[in-house]
């Protein structure tokens, strides 16, 4: 737990008087340390004490320790206004200035933090602690909003670290029975071989008209089945986000290393890319770094969870209670995440597509509204599709750390409160299904709590009453992929509601050089058989 240590000197305007100093050691001392730095707090670790103390001339210095909720900034400004009317209606002395000095933060683990934040002098590892020393700082910069989130972001360190590097923890909740798949290749090896998606660049494919014919009635199929005899409604969000939003949602801190960010051109007049016209014209070259002479630096990120926009559009708003629960689902547009390494056909893609169900109410409407589509996600898994899948309990790190959950504890699972639940898929082609690798999430069903209608503002019409959100992502490859992997192209294996709201496909690509093999050419003409027992549109 997060502790502070540090001397703070009070700057008086005028020498300490002998009768102040008897007084303070006599009754103030106690005083403060038996009532002002516990006030608030029920653990006294949790509060501060001052453990020794000095007099100089016209200064008094204390020497602070403070745990996590009484932090040593805001002990010495307690101490101030405990004794400033003490000084002044007995003493006729002012205090001119607070300094904190030789603070230090102390955390448990050994945390990277960067020695470039403007208030930080050093940061040292000494066995599993790491200690923050701040430079000197003066009352008005003890006030300043900074320290608070230099601590907060302490705060949020630690508690990663004890994490455990995990990014969510994990409980199965839920399954089906066991379902005998009636396929064992790998359909990403398929789709490539048949020409029907070819790779773009990393983790980006280009759909051909056969498979996104599949993809999008697979999208109906969940639009009409789940959301439809919900009430959730349609809408396009934009998919370039303003960097200030991401700051909100918290996702500029938690997953930098994995977002797109975007740039504007550095202007409108043609004449100001000269030199850039005239050097790719003659190079004949996409060079990146002489890129950047000609574009801003970026102020946007590429859409990353789809329901960025949702929380500000009614953000700042204040919500009419008649209008509550507001349901909406948005499939406008792509995401954008970098994997690193992991891509591998349509399992883990750069750019993927998702219906991004979003909605918000009161507390107990969004939980009744997750209950909902849990029962309709069960339903389609378990009956339409008929795949055999799990569902799991994850503790995601950023609803810990927003304060809307507690870090999980054994025994029974209460789901009806903030948190998230993953829905896998077995992967025949992957492994057995006692292997946890050869399961994939394809989709999730989250309740934020205030994680979002707080930084955003979203206001209930009464006072007394909070908005609550969720979100839900269908991320359409992977859920296709899951049911291929278990079903396979002949529609023959397919479920009833599934053969029955499925139609043929377009023709294939044919080129003289494409599908790439002999083997591709003549597995496209067996699946296409396969496909032709569908109904024409
Ligand atoms: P994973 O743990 O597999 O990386 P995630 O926890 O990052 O998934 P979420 O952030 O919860 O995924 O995104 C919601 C849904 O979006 C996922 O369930 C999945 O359907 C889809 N999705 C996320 N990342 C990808 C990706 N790289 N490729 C394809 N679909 C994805
Ligand atoms: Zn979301
Ligand atoms: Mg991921």
């Amino acid at each position: 737990m997060i502790r502070f240590e540090g001397d703070v000197e009070y700057i008086l305007s005028k020498a300490v008087p002998e009768d102040f100093k008897s007084l303070f050691t006599k009754k103030l001392i106690d005083e403060i340390n038996s009532k002002v730095l516990l006030r608030g707090v029920s653990k006294k670790e949790e509060g501060a004490r001052v453990v020794s103390y000095e007099f100089l001339d016209n200064l008094i210095r204390l020497k602070i320790r403070s745990g996590s909720k009484v932090r040593l900034h805001h002990a010495a400004l307690r101490i101030k206004n405990y004794l400033a009317p003490i000084l002044g209606k007995e003493f006729r002395i002012g205090i001119r200035d607070i300094i904190l000095r030789n603070a230090n933060i102390i955390l448990e683990g050994s945390l990277h933090v960067s020695t470039s934040l403007p208030i930080v002098k050093e940061v040292r590892i000494e066995d599993k602690i790491t200690i923050v020393s701040l430079t000197d700082l003066k009352e008005s910069e003890l006030k300043r909003p900074i320290i608070d989130r230099l601590l907060k972001l302490l705060d949020y360190k630690e508690k990663r670290a004890k994490w455990g590097g995990k990014v969510e923890h994990w409980r199965l909740i839920k399954k089906s029975v066991g379902k005998e798949p009636k396929f064992r290749d790998d359909p990403n090896i398929i789709l490539e071989k048949i020409g029907w998606i070819k790779r773009y660049a990393t983790g980006q494919w280009l759909y051909t008209p056969p498979i996104t014919h599949l993809l999008r009635k697979f999208e109906s199929l969940f639009i009409e089945v789940v959301l439809k005899p919900l009430g959730f409604s349609e809408a396009i969000f934009p998919k370039m986000n303003p960097l200030e939003i991401g700051l909100k949602t918290g996702h500029l801190r938690g997953t930098p290393h994995q977002m797109f960010f975007a740039s504007q051109p550095i202007s409108y007049n043609l004449e100001d890319f000269d030199e850039w016209i005239d050097y790719v014209s003659v190079l004949n070259k996409a060079d990146p770094d002489h890129l950047r002479n000609f574009i801003k630096p970026p102020t946007y990120f590429i859409c990353f969870a789809q329901c960025e926009p949702f929380y500000w559009f009614f953000g700042g708003e204040i919500i009419d209670r008649k209008e509550l629960p507001i349901m909406w689902f948005d499939r406008s547009g792509p995401s954008f995440r970098w994997e690193s390494g992991g891509l591998r056909g349509l399992e883990r893609v750069v750019e993927f597509h998702r219906i991004e169900i979003v909605w918000l109410g009161e507390p107990e409407q969004v939980i009744e509204i997750r209950n909902k589509l849990l029962e309709r996600y069960e339903y389609f898994m378990d009956r339409v599709l008929d795949i055999e899948w799990r569902w799991a309990w994850v503790t995601p790190f950023y609803l810990v750390h927003a304060g809307e959950i507690e870090e999980e504890k054994e025994g029974e699972i209460d789901i009806n409160r903030p948190g998230t639940i993953d829905f896998e898929a077995w992967l025949p082609y992957k492994g057995s299904r006692e292997d946890p690798h050869a399961w994939l999430e394809i989709g999730n069903i989250s309740i934020h709590g205030s994680k979002y209608s707080e930084p955003f503002r979203i206001k209930h019409q009464l006072k007394d009453k909070i908005i609550w959100t969720g979100c839900s992502g269908f991320g359409l490859q992977r859920w296709f992929l899951a049911f291929l992997a278990q079903k396979g192209f002949d529609p023959d294996n397919w479920p009833a509601e599934v053969r029955r709201r499925m139609t043929r496909p377009p023709r294939s690509v044919r080129m003289v050089t494409y599908p790439k093999s002999k083997d591709g050419e003549k597995l496209l003409e067996e699946i296409e058989l396969l496909l032709s027992k569908l109904p024409s549109e």
